[in-house]
């Protein structure tokens, strides 16, 4: 297989802006498509503040920001991509939707391109389904913020073959990041843990067995975890753990993932986390700070 030089990323949204931050960091030459334009300058400035922000607490170079910014091209144009030695599509999480952009991008060229997903749950092996060449299609699952997440796991989909498992993965280890290989299977490594550890914290909250700042200490401190398992479900959001513990409930038949009452009940009543100031923490004054700092 050609080696890997020029990555085309499809969608530039939370997560595609950010591959395209650090593939093109690590020498990549990068082609980043959205149909959106507006959400393709949005990605493209978002890309230029993560870079002002490194070189502000030194970790960056002007030299490294100016190579980045050199080394993508934006474009609304879909089939411009098919030219890319490996293609991240990071459009919306809709099987649809994915199988059709690997469609058309198989239509608009010949050429032997690898297609990689970074879906957080949809099967690899059914985005391939329809597909051409099932082997080169592979699962690159990136973590938000991708420019601070060290992981990727590459999921390998029934057909999926060694030779574009091994490429994807030099790709990820030369954009930084430490990569796992995972089997196509819900919930794939990193959410399917999370998700049950997460769960069984806010039983314990049912419970009454602990607050849920001991029950996050006892994993921070006893556990060595970075952050406890309820401050994170506040982070990405309750109604979004919600969803994929409904989602791997159904998947995997396990009474693991069956969601918890108070998850629920918080849900209903608007208590997402963060995003909304209240979860199993209050953030309200958090929020307040930080618009307070944005805005002077
Ligand atoms: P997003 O909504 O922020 O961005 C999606 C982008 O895709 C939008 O800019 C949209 O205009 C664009 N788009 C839609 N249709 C398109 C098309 N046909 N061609 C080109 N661009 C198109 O979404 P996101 O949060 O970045 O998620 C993208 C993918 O990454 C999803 O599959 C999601 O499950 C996965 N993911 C998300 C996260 C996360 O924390 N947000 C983490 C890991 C994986």
């Amino acid at each position: 297989m050609a080696s890997i030089e020029t990555i085309a990323v499809i969608g530039a949204g939370t997560m595609g802006h950010g591959i395209a931050q650090v593939a093109a960091l690590n020498g990549f030459r990068v082609l980043l498509c959205d149909v959106s334009r507006e959400a393709l300058v949005r990605g493209v400035q978002s890309i230029e503040k993560n870079l002002a922000k490194g070189m502000s607490i030194g970790k960056l170079t002007e030299a490294d920001r100016d190579r980045t910014l050199q080394h993508i091209h934006g474009t609304t144009r879909l089939e411009e991509c098919a030219e890319a030695d490996l293609i991240i599509e990071a459009v919306l999480e809709k099987l649809d939707l994915k199988r059709e952009i690997l469609g058309q991008l198989e239509s608009a060229s010949e050429r032997s391109f690898v297609f990689a997903s970074n879906t957080s749950s949809l099967s690899i092996s059914e985005i391939a389904r329809s597909a051409k060449r099932p082997e080169a299609v592979v699962g690159m699952h990136f973590f938000n913020p991708v420019h601070i997440m060290r992981l990727v796991e590459i999921v390998v989909g029934e057909k999926t073959s060694a030779e574009v498992v091994q490429a994807v993965t030099a790709v990820g280890r030369r954009m930084r990041k430490e990569p796992i290989v995972v089997r196509d299977f819900p919930g794939f490594a990193s959410s399917r843990l999370g998700v049950a550890l997460g769960l069984e914290a806010m039983r314990m909250v049912e419970q009454g067995v602990a607050s849920p700042r001991d029950i996050d200490t006892a994993m921070e401190l006893g556990y060595n975890h970075p952050m406890g398992p309820l401050k994170l479900t506040d982070l990405v959001g309750l109604d979004v753990r919600l969803s994929i513990a409904e989602y791997l409930h159904r998947e995997l038949g396990s009474e693991t993932f069956r969601p918890p009452e108070l998850l629920r009940q918080m849900v209903s009543e608007g208590k997402l986390g963060k995003k909304t100031g209240y979860g199993f923490y209050d953030w309200s004054k958090e929020n307040e700070d930080l618009r307070r700092a944005q805005s002077s």
